[in-house]
């Protein structure tokens, strides 16, 4: 994969990566409501963890769309996964963008309960689920923007990454954007 970065604010890092290769306190999973593993992201990052990660993942019972529960990291390079479950896009009008909104925040909201100072994710609900990539990104932007503008936290870097040039080229143009508009 191409090594590629932008970033905004210092803060907000845009990186085309495998996200299980990465050195950060928490990387986000993608998960579905069974927490119990599943393809893309969700299969990368349990392969990449080991056999310890599921265990850990039965006792929490799962998780409902929009929130998120945090496991250990096991052998993965980062010390914690947070599994989120992003919203199956259904057309737009069942709530879709308010639970992509949630997930961001509520991942954050964990991160920096825990003291987490680095975080990285995926592009929640774009393979599968198929969330406009697009707006996904107007949503990824906005929630991480308007958490670090509004709290005091502990977290420095949130990294947002990008699985291919696709999802790389629109943060990039979204990027560009905002800088411009300062
Ligand atoms: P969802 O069910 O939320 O749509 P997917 O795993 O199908 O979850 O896709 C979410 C995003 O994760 C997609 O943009 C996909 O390209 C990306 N992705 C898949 N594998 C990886 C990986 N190893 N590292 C980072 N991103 C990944």
């Amino acid at each position: 994969m191409q090594q590629q970065s932008i970033s905004l604010d210092r803060k907000i890092r845009i990186i085309c990566e495998d996200i299980t290769t990465l050195h950060v306190d928490a990387i986000v999973n993608a998960a579905n409501n069974s927490l119990l593993g599943g393809g893309g992201v969700d299969g990368a990052i349990h392969r990449a963890a080991g056999p310890a990660l599921l265990g850990e993942c039965r006792k929490l019972k799962g998780c409902k769309t929009g929130e998120a529960k945090m496991t250990n990291g096991y052998d993965l390079p980062a010390t914690y996964i947070i599994h989120t479950v992003g919203p199956i896009y259904q057309g737009g009008e069942s709530g879709e963008a308010d639970l992509l909104a949630a997930c961001y925040a509520n991942s954050l909201k964990l991160a920096q309960e825990k003291g987490v100072r680095s975080i990285a994710f995926p592009c929640i609900s774009t393979g599968v689920y198929h969330y406009p990539k697009e707006e996904a990104a107007d949503i990824a932007l906005n929630e991480i923007r308007k958490f670090l503008q509004s709290s005091d936290s502990s977290i420095e870097t949130v990294y947002i990454v990008c699985f291919g040039q696709v999802a790389f080229d629109i943060y990039k143009r979204k990027l560009a954007l905002l800088s411009a508009q300062r």
